[in-house]
Protein backbone atom coordinates (compact mmCIF):
# COMPACT_ATOMS: atom_id res chain seq x y z
CA UNK A 1 0.00 0.00 0.00
CA UNK A 2 1.22 3.20 -0.80
CA UNK A 3 0.60 6.57 2.01
CA UNK A 4 0.94 9.49 0.80
CA UNK A 5 1.06 13.25 2.55
CA UNK A 6 -0.84 16.42 1.17
CA UNK A 7 -2.41 19.81 2.54
CA UNK A 8 -5.71 18.97 0.15
CA UNK A 9 -6.44 15.74 -1.64
CA UNK A 10 -8.92 16.62 -4.87
CA UNK A 11 -11.37 13.63 -5.28
CA UNK A 12 -12.42 14.79 -9.64
CA UNK A 13 -10.98 16.08 -12.46
CA UNK A 14 -13.90 17.96 -13.86
CA UNK A 15 -14.24 21.64 -14.15
CA UNK A 16 -14.52 21.72 -10.28
CA UNK A 17 -11.70 19.75 -9.37
CA UNK A 18 -9.50 21.43 -11.65
CA UNK A 19 -10.29 24.94 -10.88
CA UNK A 20 -9.99 23.71 -7.28
CA UNK A 21 -6.79 22.64 -7.30
CA UNK A 22 -5.44 25.59 -9.63
CA UNK A 23 -6.53 27.78 -7.08
CA UNK A 24 -4.93 26.44 -4.37
CA UNK A 25 -1.86 26.13 -6.15
CA UNK A 26 -1.99 29.94 -6.54
CA UNK A 27 -2.34 30.23 -3.24
CA UNK A 28 0.47 28.14 -2.55
CA UNK A 29 -1.16 25.09 -1.07
CA UNK A 30 -0.25 21.75 -1.99
CA UNK A 31 -2.76 19.46 -3.53
CA UNK A 32 -3.23 16.12 -5.42
CA UNK A 33 -5.76 15.53 -7.50
CA UNK A 34 -7.20 11.84 -7.38
CA UNK A 35 -9.13 10.94 -9.91
CA UNK A 36 -11.58 7.74 -11.50
CA UNK A 37 -10.56 8.60 -15.00
CA UNK A 38 -8.02 10.84 -16.47
CA UNK A 39 -7.73 14.47 -15.18
CA UNK A 40 -10.14 16.69 -17.66
CA UNK A 41 -11.18 13.87 -20.12
CA UNK A 42 -13.88 11.85 -17.58
CA UNK A 43 -17.15 13.07 -15.59
CA UNK A 44 -19.53 15.54 -17.47
CA UNK A 45 -17.68 18.39 -17.94
CA UNK A 46 -16.46 17.04 -21.08
CA UNK A 47 -20.01 17.11 -22.51
CA UNK A 48 -21.10 20.72 -22.21
CA UNK A 49 -21.81 21.68 -25.43
CA UNK A 50 -21.94 25.63 -24.89
CA UNK A 51 -21.14 28.02 -22.44
CA UNK A 52 -24.15 30.52 -21.11
CA UNK A 53 -22.96 34.19 -20.47
CA UNK A 54 -24.04 35.35 -17.32
CA UNK A 55 -23.63 39.21 -15.85
CA UNK A 56 -22.59 41.68 -17.90
CA UNK A 57 -19.86 39.53 -19.69
CA UNK A 58 -18.84 39.91 -23.29
CA UNK A 59 -21.13 42.07 -24.43
CA UNK A 60 -24.13 41.31 -22.23
CA UNK A 61 -26.38 44.14 -21.14
CA UNK A 62 -28.30 44.66 -17.63
CA UNK A 63 -31.38 42.97 -19.12
CA UNK A 64 -29.52 40.14 -20.38
CA UNK A 65 -27.71 39.89 -16.77
CA UNK A 66 -31.21 39.73 -14.99
CA UNK A 67 -32.98 37.55 -17.23
CA UNK A 68 -30.06 35.03 -16.90
CA UNK A 69 -30.13 35.45 -13.00
CA UNK A 70 -33.99 34.65 -13.39
CA UNK A 71 -33.15 31.88 -15.75
CA UNK A 72 -30.48 30.11 -13.64
CA UNK A 73 -32.81 30.80 -9.93
CA UNK A 74 -36.50 30.38 -11.51
CA UNK A 75 -36.43 27.70 -14.56
CA UNK A 76 -32.78 26.02 -13.62
CA UNK A 77 -33.28 25.53 -9.97
CA UNK A 78 -37.17 26.04 -9.36
CA UNK A 79 -36.09 27.95 -6.20
CA UNK A 80 -34.01 25.46 -4.53
CA UNK A 81 -31.32 27.55 -4.94
CA UNK A 82 -28.99 30.20 -2.73
CA UNK A 83 -29.69 33.44 -4.64
CA UNK A 84 -27.35 35.52 -2.60
CA UNK A 85 -24.46 32.50 -4.03
CA UNK A 86 -26.44 32.77 -7.76
CA UNK A 87 -25.40 36.68 -7.72
CA UNK A 88 -21.80 36.19 -6.42
CA UNK A 89 -21.36 33.48 -8.88
CA UNK A 90 -22.70 35.65 -11.71
CA UNK A 91 -20.35 38.57 -10.95
CA UNK A 92 -17.67 35.87 -10.69
CA UNK A 93 -18.24 34.36 -14.75
CA UNK A 94 -18.54 38.08 -15.50
CA UNK A 95 -15.44 39.38 -14.06
CA UNK A 96 -13.13 36.32 -13.87
CA UNK A 97 -14.01 33.67 -15.91
CA UNK A 98 -14.47 34.37 -19.49
CA UNK A 99 -11.33 37.15 -19.32
CA UNK A 100 -9.50 34.20 -17.58
CA UNK A 101 -10.59 31.53 -19.84
CA UNK A 102 -9.78 34.22 -23.12
CA UNK A 103 -6.64 35.12 -21.97
CA UNK A 104 -5.72 30.87 -21.21
CA UNK A 105 -6.26 30.65 -24.73
CA UNK A 106 -9.44 29.22 -25.42
CA UNK A 107 -11.35 30.22 -28.65
CA UNK A 108 -14.63 31.22 -28.51
CA UNK A 109 -16.05 30.94 -31.77
CA UNK A 110 -16.02 34.58 -33.86
CA UNK A 111 -17.89 35.47 -37.06
CA UNK A 112 -16.21 36.73 -40.28
CA UNK A 113 -15.60 40.09 -38.76
CA UNK A 114 -14.18 38.77 -35.44
CA UNK A 115 -17.29 39.70 -33.83
CA UNK A 116 -18.02 36.44 -31.23
CA UNK A 117 -20.90 34.35 -32.36
CA UNK A 118 -23.44 34.08 -29.85
CA UNK A 119 -27.00 32.99 -29.50
CA UNK A 120 -29.23 35.45 -30.03
CA UNK A 121 -32.13 36.55 -27.13
CA UNK A 122 -32.35 37.17 -23.63
CA UNK A 123 -29.92 34.41 -22.56
CA UNK A 124 -27.15 33.88 -24.62
CA UNK A 125 -24.14 31.32 -24.66
CA UNK A 126 -20.75 31.14 -26.97
CA UNK A 127 -19.45 27.85 -28.03
CA UNK A 128 -15.78 26.75 -28.05
CA UNK A 129 -15.71 26.54 -30.92
CA UNK A 130 -18.86 24.76 -31.96
CA UNK A 131 -21.70 24.37 -30.39
CA UNK A 132 -22.31 20.74 -28.98
CA UNK A 133 -18.71 20.53 -28.27
CA UNK A 134 -17.73 23.22 -26.04
CA UNK A 135 -16.46 20.74 -23.35
CA UNK A 136 -13.76 19.16 -25.12
CA UNK A 137 -11.40 22.20 -25.87
CA UNK A 138 -12.31 23.64 -22.50
CA UNK A 139 -11.25 20.31 -20.36
CA UNK A 140 -8.40 20.09 -22.71
CA UNK A 141 -7.16 23.56 -21.66
CA UNK A 142 -7.75 23.04 -17.68
CA UNK A 143 -5.80 19.92 -18.22
CA UNK A 144 -2.83 21.52 -19.53
CA UNK A 145 -3.02 23.90 -16.98
CA UNK A 146 -2.84 21.02 -14.21
CA UNK A 147 -0.73 19.54 -15.91
CA UNK A 148 1.33 23.14 -16.51
CA UNK A 149 1.22 24.37 -12.50
CA UNK A 150 3.03 20.71 -11.69
CA UNK A 151 -0.46 19.68 -9.24
CA UNK A 152 0.66 16.14 -7.99
CA UNK A 153 -2.12 13.86 -10.09
CA UNK A 154 -3.07 10.23 -9.18
CA UNK A 155 -5.45 9.32 -12.34
CA UNK A 156 -7.06 6.37 -13.25
CA UNK A 157 -7.33 5.51 -9.43
CA UNK A 158 -11.02 5.30 -7.80
CA UNK A 159 -11.55 6.60 -4.29
CA UNK A 160 -13.31 4.09 -2.09
CA UNK A 161 -13.61 5.61 1.13
CA UNK A 162 -13.26 8.56 2.43
CA UNK A 163 -11.08 8.25 5.97
CA UNK A 164 -11.63 9.78 9.49
CA UNK A 165 -9.25 10.67 12.51
CA UNK A 166 -10.11 9.97 15.99
CA UNK A 167 -12.07 13.02 16.68
CA UNK A 168 -14.80 11.91 13.45
CA UNK A 169 -13.20 14.82 10.91
CA UNK A 170 -12.32 13.86 7.57
CA UNK A 171 -8.59 13.55 7.07
CA UNK A 172 -7.93 11.83 3.83
CA UNK A 173 -9.03 9.16 1.52
CA UNK A 174 -8.67 5.51 0.84
CA UNK A 175 -8.21 4.55 -3.49
CA UNK A 176 -7.50 1.81 -5.57
CA UNK A 177 -5.08 2.74 -8.68
CA UNK A 178 -6.97 0.49 -11.03
CA UNK A 179 -4.16 -0.04 -13.88
CA UNK A 180 -1.79 -1.52 -10.87
CA UNK A 181 -4.59 -2.68 -8.54
CA UNK A 182 -2.47 -0.96 -5.57
CA UNK A 183 -4.00 0.69 -2.60
CA UNK A 184 -3.29 4.17 -1.89
CA UNK A 185 -4.04 5.90 1.74
CA UNK A 186 -3.71 10.23 1.21
CA UNK A 187 -3.28 11.85 4.45
CA UNK A 188 -4.68 15.39 4.20
CA UNK A 189 -5.75 18.13 6.27
CA UNK A 190 -9.03 18.70 3.86
CA UNK A 191 -10.61 16.45 1.52
CA UNK A 192 -12.69 18.74 -1.46
CA UNK A 193 -15.52 15.69 -2.48
CA UNK A 194 -15.55 16.92 -6.85
CA UNK A 195 -17.11 13.30 -8.13
CA UNK A 196 -20.03 15.38 -9.87
CA UNK A 197 -23.71 14.13 -10.32
CA UNK A 198 -24.28 12.70 -13.77
CA UNK A 199 -24.27 9.81 -12.42
CA UNK A 200 -25.33 6.61 -14.25
CA UNK A 201 -28.08 5.29 -12.06
CA UNK A 202 -30.58 4.53 -14.79
CA UNK A 203 -31.08 2.40 -17.76
CA UNK A 204 -30.82 5.71 -19.65
CA UNK A 205 -28.04 8.31 -18.38
CA UNK A 206 -25.79 10.96 -19.76
CA UNK A 207 -23.71 10.11 -16.67
CA UNK A 208 -20.97 7.79 -18.04
CA UNK A 209 -19.28 4.40 -17.36
CA UNK A 210 -17.43 5.83 -13.68
CA UNK A 211 -20.32 7.98 -12.47
CA UNK A 212 -21.84 5.72 -9.94
CA UNK A 213 -22.69 8.21 -7.24
CA UNK A 214 -19.20 7.58 -5.69
CA UNK A 215 -19.26 11.37 -3.94
CA UNK A 216 -22.83 10.96 -2.15
CA UNK A 217 -22.36 7.25 -1.20
CA UNK A 218 -18.71 8.05 0.85
CA UNK A 219 -20.36 11.16 2.35
CA UNK A 220 -22.76 9.52 3.82
CA UNK A 221 -20.97 6.46 5.66
CA UNK A 222 -18.89 9.72 7.20
CA UNK A 223 -22.13 11.21 8.13
CA UNK A 224 -22.66 14.37 6.00
CA UNK A 225 -25.96 16.06 5.25
CA UNK A 226 -27.82 15.34 2.13
CA UNK A 227 -30.09 17.85 0.50
CA UNK A 228 -33.16 17.38 -2.39
CA UNK A 229 -31.36 14.29 -3.64
CA UNK A 230 -34.95 14.08 -5.46
CA UNK A 231 -34.41 16.88 -8.03
CA UNK A 232 -33.26 14.74 -10.97
CA UNK A 233 -32.66 16.59 -14.19
CA UNK A 234 -33.87 14.88 -17.56
CA UNK A 235 -32.78 15.59 -21.11
CA UNK A 236 -35.72 15.36 -23.19
CA UNK A 237 -34.47 14.66 -26.78
CA UNK A 238 -31.67 12.39 -26.36
CA UNK A 239 -31.22 9.59 -29.21
CA UNK A 240 -33.32 6.71 -28.58
CA UNK A 241 -31.17 4.23 -30.70
CA UNK A 242 -28.38 2.87 -30.67
CA UNK A 243 -28.09 2.86 -26.93
CA UNK A 244 -24.22 4.30 -26.62
CA UNK A 245 -25.73 7.39 -28.30
CA UNK A 246 -28.04 8.12 -25.31
CA UNK A 247 -25.94 11.24 -24.11
CA UNK A 248 -26.33 12.51 -27.61
CA UNK A 249 -28.74 15.34 -27.98
CA UNK A 250 -30.54 17.56 -30.00
CA UNK A 251 -30.61 20.70 -27.79
CA UNK A 252 -33.80 22.53 -27.86
CA UNK A 253 -32.23 25.93 -27.45
CA UNK A 254 -31.58 28.84 -30.61
CA UNK A 255 -28.48 27.86 -32.11
CA UNK A 256 -25.39 30.04 -32.66
CA UNK A 257 -25.97 32.70 -35.08
CA UNK A 258 -29.34 31.71 -35.31
CA UNK A 259 -32.59 32.46 -33.50
CA UNK A 260 -34.32 28.52 -34.73
CA UNK A 261 -33.62 25.26 -33.00
CA UNK A 262 -34.61 21.98 -32.82
CA UNK A 263 -38.61 21.09 -33.24
CA UNK A 264 -40.20 17.86 -31.50
CA UNK A 265 -42.95 15.88 -32.91
CA UNK A 266 -45.12 13.39 -31.41
CA UNK A 267 -45.92 9.67 -32.83
CA UNK A 268 -49.05 11.11 -34.53
CA UNK A 269 -46.64 13.56 -36.66
CA UNK A 270 -47.65 16.58 -34.63
CA UNK A 271 -45.15 19.08 -33.03
CA UNK A 272 -45.36 19.33 -29.73
CA UNK A 273 -42.55 21.59 -28.43
CA UNK A 274 -41.13 24.40 -30.83
CA UNK A 275 -39.14 26.71 -28.83
CA UNK A 276 -39.50 29.74 -30.97
CA UNK A 277 -43.73 29.27 -29.82
CA UNK A 278 -43.85 27.57 -26.66
CA UNK A 279 -40.09 29.04 -24.58
CA UNK A 280 -39.48 31.93 -26.57
CA UNK A 281 -37.25 33.58 -24.05
CA UNK A 282 -35.84 30.54 -24.10
CA UNK A 283 -35.38 30.59 -20.26
CA UNK A 284 -35.21 27.39 -19.99
CA UNK A 285 -35.73 24.47 -22.84
CA UNK A 286 -35.26 20.93 -20.35
CA UNK A 287 -38.25 21.52 -17.95
CA UNK A 288 -40.74 23.26 -20.21
CA UNK A 289 -39.70 20.53 -22.42
CA UNK A 290 -40.48 17.69 -20.23
CA UNK A 291 -43.60 19.26 -19.13
CA UNK A 292 -44.59 18.58 -22.82
CA UNK A 293 -43.74 15.43 -23.46
CA UNK A 294 -45.24 14.16 -20.39
CA UNK A 295 -48.74 15.66 -21.45
CA UNK A 296 -47.91 13.44 -24.97
CA UNK A 297 -47.35 10.50 -23.10
CA UNK A 298 -50.33 11.07 -20.96
CA UNK A 299 -52.11 11.38 -24.32
CA UNK A 300 -50.36 8.26 -25.23
CA UNK A 301 -48.78 9.67 -28.42
CA UNK A 302 -45.50 9.67 -26.91
CA UNK A 303 -43.24 7.19 -24.45
CA UNK A 304 -40.56 7.96 -22.41
CA UNK A 305 -38.35 5.73 -23.95
CA UNK A 306 -38.68 6.84 -27.51
CA UNK A 307 -41.66 7.38 -30.26
CA UNK A 308 -41.28 10.37 -30.31
CA UNK A 309 -38.95 12.81 -32.81
CA UNK A 310 -36.58 15.99 -33.00
CA UNK A 311 -34.82 17.53 -35.68
CA UNK A 312 -34.41 20.43 -37.71
CA UNK A 313 -36.20 19.85 -40.49
CA UNK A 314 -37.95 23.62 -40.41
CA UNK A 315 -34.32 25.24 -40.66
CA UNK A 316 -31.94 25.26 -43.77
CA UNK A 317 -28.51 22.84 -43.27
CA UNK A 318 -26.28 25.76 -43.93
CA UNK A 319 -27.83 27.14 -40.86
CA UNK A 320 -27.31 24.42 -38.50
CA UNK A 321 -24.16 23.53 -39.92
CA UNK A 322 -22.33 26.81 -39.87
CA UNK A 323 -21.26 27.11 -35.98
CA UNK A 324 -23.25 23.52 -34.55
CA UNK A 325 -22.47 19.92 -34.60
CA UNK A 326 -26.12 19.08 -34.62
CA UNK A 327 -26.26 18.34 -38.47
CA UNK A 328 -23.59 15.20 -37.73
CA UNK A 329 -25.55 12.96 -35.73
CA UNK A 330 -28.31 12.85 -38.52
CA UNK A 331 -25.58 12.08 -40.92
CA UNK A 332 -23.76 9.41 -38.98
CA UNK A 333 -27.04 7.79 -38.16
CA UNK A 334 -27.71 7.75 -42.03
CA UNK A 335 -30.68 10.22 -41.86
CA UNK A 336 -31.21 12.80 -44.57
CA UNK A 337 -30.44 16.20 -42.89
CA UNK A 338 -31.98 18.44 -42.10
CA UNK A 339 -35.09 16.70 -43.78
CA UNK A 340 -34.87 13.62 -41.40
CA UNK A 341 -36.38 13.68 -38.00
CA UNK A 342 -34.46 11.23 -35.47
CA UNK A 343 -36.54 8.79 -32.71
CA UNK A 344 -35.48 10.57 -29.48
CA UNK A 345 -36.07 9.42 -25.44
CA UNK A 346 -35.73 10.81 -22.25
CA UNK A 347 -32.42 10.44 -20.53
CA UNK A 348 -31.23 10.54 -16.62
CA UNK A 349 -28.95 13.75 -17.17
CA UNK A 350 -28.16 15.71 -13.72
CA UNK A 351 -28.99 15.60 -9.87
CA UNK A 352 -29.94 19.16 -8.85
CA UNK A 353 -29.47 18.14 -5.07
CA UNK A 354 -26.56 16.24 -3.61
CA UNK A 355 -24.07 16.80 -0.51
CA UNK A 356 -25.09 19.74 2.03
CA UNK A 357 -23.08 22.34 2.16
CA UNK A 358 -22.79 26.37 2.84
CA UNK A 359 -22.28 27.99 0.42
CA UNK A 360 -19.46 30.44 1.49
CA UNK A 361 -17.23 27.84 2.27
CA UNK A 362 -18.34 24.77 0.46
CA UNK A 363 -18.33 23.39 3.96
CA UNK A 364 -20.03 19.60 4.21
CA UNK A 365 -21.93 19.00 7.65
CA UNK A 366 -18.49 16.73 8.78
CA UNK A 367 -15.41 18.68 9.61
CA UNK A 368 -12.47 18.38 7.01
CA UNK A 369 -14.78 17.51 4.06
CA UNK A 370 -15.33 20.12 1.18
CA UNK A 371 -17.34 19.90 -1.79
CA UNK A 372 -17.48 21.39 -4.86
CA UNK A 373 -19.29 21.26 -8.05
CA UNK A 374 -22.26 19.74 -9.10
CA UNK A 375 -21.93 16.60 -6.43
CA UNK A 376 -22.91 19.68 -4.07
CA UNK A 377 -26.47 20.53 -3.57
CA UNK A 378 -26.94 24.02 -3.18
CA UNK A 379 -27.38 24.70 -7.21
CA UNK A 380 -27.79 22.61 -10.37
CA UNK A 381 -25.15 22.57 -12.25
CA UNK A 382 -23.62 24.09 -15.78
CA UNK A 383 -19.88 24.33 -15.94
CA UNK A 384 -19.18 27.96 -15.35
CA UNK A 385 -20.75 27.39 -11.80
CA UNK A 386 -18.98 23.91 -11.28
CA UNK A 387 -15.77 26.45 -12.29
CA UNK A 388 -16.96 29.11 -9.39
CA UNK A 389 -17.39 26.43 -6.89
CA UNK A 390 -13.54 25.88 -7.17
CA UNK A 391 -12.45 28.93 -6.29
CA UNK A 392 -15.44 29.23 -3.19
CA UNK A 393 -14.03 25.71 -2.08
CA UNK A 394 -10.15 26.58 -2.63
CA UNK A 395 -10.62 29.99 -0.33
CA UNK A 396 -12.98 28.17 2.21
CA UNK A 397 -10.19 25.38 2.42
CA UNK A 398 -7.32 28.05 2.79
CA UNK A 399 -9.20 29.76 5.42
CA UNK A 400 -9.84 26.88 7.65
CA UNK A 401 -6.11 24.96 7.15
CA UNK A 402 -5.01 26.54 10.10
CA UNK A 403 -7.05 25.62 12.32
CA UNK A 404 -6.57 21.63 10.80
CA UNK A 405 -3.79 19.73 12.72
CA UNK A 406 -1.56 17.28 10.82
CA UNK A 407 -3.14 14.58 12.33
CA UNK A 408 -2.86 10.93 10.83
CA UNK A 409 -6.50 9.19 10.45
CA UNK A 410 -7.35 6.06 12.34
CA UNK A 411 -5.94 3.38 11.56
CA UNK A 412 -9.19 0.79 12.07
CA UNK A 413 -10.39 2.43 9.02
CA UNK A 414 -7.98 1.96 6.43
CA UNK A 415 -7.99 -2.18 7.39
CA UNK A 416 -11.88 -1.80 7.65
CA UNK A 417 -11.51 -0.91 3.81
CA UNK A 418 -8.83 -2.85 2.59
CA UNK A 419 -10.98 -6.07 3.65
CA UNK A 420 -13.98 -4.57 2.39
CA UNK A 421 -12.26 -3.87 -1.16
CA UNK A 422 -10.61 -7.83 -0.88
CA UNK A 423 -14.02 -9.07 -0.60
CA UNK A 424 -15.23 -7.22 -3.34
CA UNK A 425 -12.74 -9.25 -5.32
CA UNK A 426 -13.55 -12.47 -4.69
CA UNK A 427 -15.02 -14.89 -7.08
CA UNK A 428 -17.13 -18.27 -6.92
CA UNK A 429 -18.31 -20.79 -9.43
CA UNK A 430 -22.27 -19.61 -9.08
CA UNK A 431 -21.61 -15.60 -8.61
CA UNK A 432 -23.44 -12.88 -9.93
CA UNK A 433 -21.38 -10.80 -12.22
CA UNK A 434 -21.81 -7.24 -11.00
CA UNK A 435 -22.56 -5.94 -13.98
CA UNK A 436 -25.69 -7.39 -14.03
CA UNK A 437 -26.40 -6.11 -10.57
CA UNK A 438 -25.64 -2.65 -11.85
CA UNK A 439 -27.70 -3.48 -15.09
CA UNK A 440 -30.84 -4.57 -12.46
CA UNK A 441 -30.41 -1.27 -10.09
CA UNK A 442 -30.56 0.73 -13.54
CA UNK A 443 -34.26 -0.86 -15.04
CA UNK A 444 -35.70 -0.18 -11.38
CA UNK A 445 -34.68 3.22 -10.96
CA UNK A 446 -36.12 3.91 -14.63
CA UNK A 447 -38.79 2.01 -14.37
CA UNK A 448 -39.97 3.06 -10.68
CA UNK A 449 -38.14 6.10 -10.08
CA UNK A 450 -38.95 7.59 -13.65
CA UNK A 451 -40.04 11.29 -14.96
CA UNK A 452 -43.31 10.15 -13.45
CA UNK A 453 -43.36 8.09 -9.80
CA UNK A 454 -45.73 7.93 -6.49
CA UNK A 455 -45.69 6.43 -3.25
CA UNK A 456 -46.38 3.01 -4.40
CA UNK A 457 -43.53 3.48 -7.13
CA UNK A 458 -41.04 4.53 -4.72
CA UNK A 459 -41.88 1.95 -1.97
CA UNK A 460 -42.08 -0.81 -4.64
CA UNK A 461 -38.46 0.88 -5.70
CA UNK A 462 -36.90 0.17 -2.30
CA UNK A 463 -38.33 -3.56 -1.82
CA UNK A 464 -36.87 -4.23 -4.77
CA UNK A 465 -33.60 -2.73 -4.00
CA UNK A 466 -33.57 -4.79 -0.56
CA UNK A 467 -34.31 -8.19 -1.92
CA UNK A 468 -31.14 -6.80 -5.52
CA UNK A 469 -29.12 -6.44 -1.90
CA UNK A 470 -30.09 -9.72 -0.46
CA UNK A 471 -30.16 -12.09 -3.50
CA UNK A 472 -27.44 -10.35 -5.70
CA UNK A 473 -25.20 -8.24 -4.36
CA UNK A 474 -24.65 -11.24 -1.51
CA UNK A 475 -23.93 -13.70 -4.36
CA UNK A 476 -22.02 -11.04 -6.40
CA UNK A 477 -18.29 -12.09 -7.63
CA UNK A 478 -15.93 -11.24 -9.98
CA UNK A 479 -14.18 -13.94 -12.57
CA UNK A 480 -11.00 -12.61 -12.95
CA UNK A 481 -9.35 -12.01 -9.46
CA UNK A 482 -6.31 -10.49 -10.98
CA UNK A 483 -5.63 -6.58 -8.90
CA UNK A 484 -4.27 -5.27 -12.19
CA UNK A 485 -6.78 -3.59 -14.50
CA UNK A 486 -9.55 -5.35 -13.35
CA UNK A 487 -12.99 -3.42 -14.31
CA UNK A 488 -15.22 -6.26 -12.91
CA UNK A 489 -13.85 -5.50 -9.49
CA UNK A 490 -14.33 -1.64 -9.99
CA UNK A 491 -18.01 -2.21 -10.97
CA UNK A 492 -18.63 -4.38 -7.89
CA UNK A 493 -17.30 -1.54 -5.42
CA UNK A 494 -19.30 1.22 -7.88
CA UNK A 495 -22.43 -1.60 -7.21
CA UNK A 496 -22.43 -0.68 -3.63
CA UNK A 497 -22.19 3.04 -4.12
CA UNK A 498 -25.16 2.74 -6.49
CA UNK A 499 -27.22 1.18 -3.97
CA UNK A 500 -26.67 3.09 -1.19
CA UNK A 501 -27.29 6.16 -3.07
CA UNK A 502 -30.48 5.23 -4.77
CA UNK A 503 -31.76 4.59 -1.27
CA UNK A 504 -31.07 8.05 -0.12
CA UNK A 505 -32.77 9.21 -3.73
CA UNK A 506 -35.97 7.52 -3.45
CA UNK A 507 -36.48 8.07 0.67
CA UNK A 508 -35.95 11.98 -0.48
CA UNK A 509 -38.68 11.20 -3.71
CA UNK A 510 -41.26 9.95 -0.67
CA UNK A 511 -40.53 13.09 1.53
CA UNK A 512 -40.98 15.46 -1.00
CA UNK A 513 -44.97 15.03 -1.41
CA UNK A 514 -45.03 17.64 -4.26
CA UNK A 515 -44.25 18.25 -8.24
CA UNK A 516 -41.48 20.73 -8.66
CA UNK A 517 -40.42 21.41 -12.23
CA UNK A 518 -38.96 18.16 -13.06
CA UNK A 519 -39.56 16.02 -10.12
CA UNK A 520 -43.11 14.76 -10.91
CA UNK A 521 -45.26 12.52 -8.31
CA UNK A 522 -48.18 11.27 -9.80
CA UNK A 523 -49.61 11.51 -6.12
CA UNK A 524 -49.00 15.10 -5.37
CA UNK A 525 -48.96 16.92 -8.93
CA UNK A 526 -49.64 20.38 -7.44
CA UNK A 527 -45.81 22.15 -6.60
CA UNK A 528 -46.93 23.59 -3.54
CA UNK A 529 -44.50 26.57 -2.40
CA UNK A 530 -46.01 27.32 0.80
CA UNK A 531 -44.93 23.56 2.35
CA UNK A 532 -42.34 22.59 -0.08
CA UNK A 533 -40.37 26.25 -1.63
CA UNK A 534 -38.07 24.17 1.15
CA UNK A 535 -34.70 22.20 0.93
CA UNK A 536 -35.54 18.99 1.75
CA UNK A 537 -32.17 18.16 4.27
CA UNK A 538 -31.67 14.06 4.77
CA UNK A 539 -29.21 13.90 7.72
CA UNK A 540 -27.70 10.56 9.08
CA UNK A 541 -28.87 9.14 13.01
CA UNK A 542 -27.65 7.15 15.27
CA UNK A 543 -30.12 4.44 14.25
CA UNK A 544 -30.78 5.35 10.14
CA UNK A 545 -31.78 8.84 9.03
CA UNK A 546 -34.55 11.59 9.44
CA UNK A 547 -35.25 14.81 7.19
CA UNK A 548 -35.67 18.23 8.34
CA UNK A 549 -36.75 21.23 6.33
CA UNK A 550 -35.04 24.57 5.38
CA UNK A 551 -36.66 28.10 4.11
CA UNK A 552 -34.70 29.42 1.10
CA UNK A 553 -33.64 33.23 0.45
CA UNK A 554 -36.34 34.90 -1.83
CA UNK A 555 -34.14 38.26 -1.63
CA UNK A 556 -33.81 38.69 -5.70
CA UNK A 557 -37.05 36.32 -7.01
CA UNK A 558 -39.87 34.73 -5.56
CA UNK A 559 -42.93 32.59 -7.15
CA UNK A 560 -46.12 34.35 -7.99
CA UNK A 561 -48.32 31.71 -6.66
CA UNK A 562 -48.66 29.49 -3.76
CA UNK A 563 -50.29 25.93 -5.15
CA UNK A 564 -50.72 25.27 -8.68
CA UNK A 565 -50.57 22.02 -11.37
CA UNK A 566 -46.73 21.88 -11.81
CA UNK A 567 -47.44 20.83 -15.37
CA UNK A 568 -49.18 24.23 -16.01
CA UNK A 569 -46.13 26.37 -14.65
CA UNK A 570 -44.13 27.31 -17.29
CA UNK A 571 -40.95 26.29 -14.69
C1 LIG B 1 -24.47 15.49 -21.53
C2 LIG B 1 -24.20 16.74 -20.76
C3 LIG B 1 -24.30 17.97 -21.40
C4 LIG B 1 -24.04 19.15 -20.68
N1 LIG B 1 -24.09 20.34 -21.36
C5 LIG B 1 -23.72 21.50 -20.73
C6 LIG B 1 -23.63 22.73 -21.44
O1 LIG B 1 -23.93 22.80 -22.63
N2 LIG B 1 -23.20 23.83 -20.76
C7 LIG B 1 -22.84 23.79 -19.45
O2 LIG B 1 -22.43 24.82 -18.89
N3 LIG B 1 -22.92 22.63 -18.74
C8 LIG B 1 -23.35 21.48 -19.36
N4 LIG B 1 -23.42 20.30 -18.65
C9 LIG B 1 -23.19 20.33 -17.21
C10 LIG B 1 -21.74 20.44 -16.86
O3 LIG B 1 -21.02 19.57 -17.67
C11 LIG B 1 -21.57 20.12 -15.37
O4 LIG B 1 -22.32 21.03 -14.60
C12 LIG B 1 -20.13 20.20 -14.89
O5 LIG B 1 -19.29 19.65 -15.83
C13 LIG B 1 -19.93 19.50 -13.57
O6 LIG B 1 -18.55 19.49 -13.28
P1 LIG B 1 -17.96 18.69 -12.04
O7 LIG B 1 -16.52 19.00 -11.98
O8 LIG B 1 -18.78 18.96 -10.85
O9 LIG B 1 -18.17 17.14 -12.36
P2 LIG B 1 -17.64 16.20 -13.54
O10 LIG B 1 -17.18 16.94 -14.72
O11 LIG B 1 -18.71 15.18 -13.74
O12 LIG B 1 -16.33 15.52 -12.94
C14 LIG B 1 -16.38 14.49 -12.00
C15 LIG B 1 -14.99 13.90 -11.85
O13 LIG B 1 -14.99 13.03 -10.72
C16 LIG B 1 -14.29 11.84 -11.06
N5 LIG B 1 -14.76 10.79 -10.13
C17 LIG B 1 -15.99 10.25 -10.00
N6 LIG B 1 -15.99 9.32 -9.02
C18 LIG B 1 -14.73 9.29 -8.50
C19 LIG B 1 -14.09 8.53 -7.48
N7 LIG B 1 -14.75 7.60 -6.78
N8 LIG B 1 -12.77 8.72 -7.25
C20 LIG B 1 -12.06 9.65 -7.96
N9 LIG B 1 -12.63 10.40 -8.94
C21 LIG B 1 -13.94 10.23 -9.20
C22 LIG B 1 -14.60 11.62 -12.53
O14 LIG B 1 -13.67 10.76 -13.14
C23 LIG B 1 -14.52 13.07 -13.04
O15 LIG B 1 -13.17 13.42 -13.30
C24 LIG B 1 -23.70 19.10 -19.32
C25 LIG B 1 -23.62 17.85 -18.68
C26 LIG B 1 -23.85 16.68 -19.38
C27 LIG B 1 -23.76 15.37 -18.68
Amino acid sequence: MKVLKTDVVIVGGGAAGCYAALSLQRMGIDAIIVCKGLVGKSGASIFAGNLVVSGRGLGNSDEQARDTAEFLIKYHNQFLIDQQWARRCGQFIEAVYYPELEEAGLYLRRDDAGEMVMSPGRIRSVAANVQGNSGIPFMDLRRKQVIRAGIARLEETAVTALLRRADGSVGGVFALQTMTGEYVVVGARAVILATGYSDRLHARSTGTREMSADGIAMAWRVGAAMVNLEMQWWHTNDIADPPSWQRMQVYPNPMLGSDKSARMVNSRGEEFFNQQQDDPLAYGPYTVQLKALAKQVRAGAARYDGDYFAGFDHCDAREVDAYTSYGKIYRQLGLRFPEGLVETAVTAHYRQGGIDVDTRTMRASVPGLYVAGGLAGHSNGLIGLATYDGKVVAEGVASDLPLRDDVDVAAGDIAAEESRLERLRASAPDAVAPARVKEAVRALMWDKVGVEKDAASLGAALEELARIRRDLVARMGVRRTARACNYEWLDAIDVVNMIDSCELIVHSSLERQESRGPFMRRDFPDQDNERWLRANVLLRTQNGRRFEQRPYDLSLFRPDFTVRDNLEVAW
